[in-house]
């Protein structure tokens, strides 16, 4: 099955994300202070830490959704910083949406072909008498996301976990070469999170994509990522390995501190 994708033409160590001296603050409160980390191709790197942390903030710096106070924002060596959220999208950045309710009543595979429309910078409009446009394509997506076999249904009558799929290859169709997902797993049962993240991890290998996650789930996030970035109030404490991060003390307290702790601390 050919694959709707061109990754750009770099070594696999190549650095996609870059996010430098990054800072954000609401009225007082200093959400985002001083933080720094990249991600390379092909890696998957979670963003952890208590509620309040601030991961969610640093995921709209670096998808245009907010302009940071200081600090830069690196694709590909390209500086995308202030951007807004529809270049960086065309800069490679791609993300996982919530399926909106009006979507919920068209097929699983027109979903796809409205998104890989709209990157062709095609009107919902021009595309309906279009209808067999993109359809390989969007077929092709399904396929990587093992969803080919409900291409017909209405994404209303999926399962959750289906429809996350669906969501993630809508994601993919922007070619994306850093995806970011912001807790991309909430509300899916256990089995159903691991096998979207290796899912996810598959793709990521494939393609040299980067992935960002925020992760609730501890569990997951020791299983999946291969560097973690731990955030408490605002600032990064600490970032490594999983077994590195697992051993550290200063997150271990950083957790501990807080009654948030659905995940728990991993033993
Ligand atoms: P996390 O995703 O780690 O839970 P957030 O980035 O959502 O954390 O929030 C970090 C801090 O910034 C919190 O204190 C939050 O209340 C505050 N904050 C986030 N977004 C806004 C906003 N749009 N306006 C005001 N305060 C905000
Ligand atoms: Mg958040």
């Amino acid at each position: 099955m050919s694959v709707p994708w061109q990754t750009i033409e770099t070594s696999p160590a190549a650095t996609r994300l870059a996010v430098r001296g990054l800072a954000k603050a609401f009225g007082g409160v200093q959400a985002v202070h001083d933080v720094s980390f990249s991600v390379t191709a092909g890696h998957m790197l979670a963003l952890i830490g208590p509620n309040g942390a601030g991961k969610s903030t640093c995921f709209n710096l670096v998808n245009g959704q907010l302009r940071p106070d200081r600090g830069s924002v690196h694709l590909d060596g390209i500086d995308v910083t202030g951007q807004r959220p529809r270049d960086i999208w065309r800069a490679g950045v791609g993300r996982t949406f919530q399926i909106p309710a009006t979507f919920r009543s068209m097929r699983v595979r027109e979903n796809l072909q409205v998104v890989l429309a709209s990157r062709e910078r095609r009107t919902l409009g021009l595309w309906r008498p279009l209808r067999e446009r993109f359809r390989d394509e969007a077929m092709a997506l399904l396929t990587q996301v093992g969803m080919q076999g409900q291409a017909e249904r209405t994404c209303g009558v999926l399962a959750y976990g289906d429809v996350k799929r669906v969501e993630l290859a809508m994601a993919l169709a922007g070619r994306p070469t850093l995806l970011l997902m912001d807790e991309p797993t909430a509300g899916m049962a256990a089995d159903e999170r691991h096998a979207l993240m290796a899912l996810t991890r598959e793709l990521a290998t494939q393609h040299g994509l980067a992935v960002l996650f925020t992760e609730h789930s501890l569990d997951v996030v020791f299983a999946h990522a291969d560097r973690i970035v731990v955030m408490a109030r605002g600032r990064v404490i600490a970032e490594g390995t999983p077994e590195a991060i697992r051993d550290d003390v200063t997150v271990q307290a950083a957790y501990l501190g807080v009654p948030d702790t659905e995940a728990g601390v991993p033993a």
